[in-house]
């Protein structure tokens, strides 16, 4: 099975459910509890397999990356600190603009190649966008799963092994 170099994930509504700069209120804070709250109070928090999704895939050797148009730059890297996934991500592009643009920057810091990179995000016109370079894009509906991560992989694979087919005709 064909694995990918690369494995980027969005944010919003992709590793957590909320946009990070209308729907929280940063700074963040965490408390002795491991909660992790907002400036009022409010808790926080991520997609529940989350955790172990990174875990997982970093412990099988795979490079991570977050891939953001957030606004709110410092309050997501604040979130990704805090939540202590900062370990699992090699690469880190978060700012706004069409993700096309992150991806070329991620592209030109990593070395990897487009087909050799999996993305998953929440929202049709990144996957649209995204696409047209090559990466194999994966739509999230509710919040990244293991399952949502299996399925990825699959259908990385299935994609390297058509490209494969293709160019040896
Ligand atoms: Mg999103």
């Amino acid at each position: 099975m064909a694995k990918p170099k690369l494995i980027a994930f969005d944010l919003d509504y992709t590793l957590w459910p909320f946009w990070v700069d209308t729907h929280v209120d940063p700074p963040f804070r965490k408390t002795p509890r491991g909660d992790v709250l907002d400036q009022r109070g409010t808790k926080v928090k991520h997609y529940p397999e989350v955790p172990k999704v990174l875990q997982k895939l970093s412990s099988k050797g795979y490079d991570l990356a977050v891939v953001s148009r957030t606004g709110e730059v410092r309050g997501a890297n604040q979130l990704l600190q805090l939540y202590g996934w900062d370990r699992f991500f090699k690469f880190k592009e978060i700012y706004p603009g069409q993700k096309t643009k992150h991806f070329e920057r991620l592209h030109s810091k990593s070395g990897v190649d487009y087909n050799q990179m999996l993305f998953f995000d929440d929202e049709m016109r990144n996957i649209r966008d995204v696409s047209t370079l090559g990466v194999t894009c994966i739509f999230v509906q509710d919040g990244t799963t293991e399952s949502v991560v299996e399925n990825g992989l699959k259908e990385f694979s299935k994609n390297a092994e058509s490209a494969e087919a293709t160019e040896s005709k």
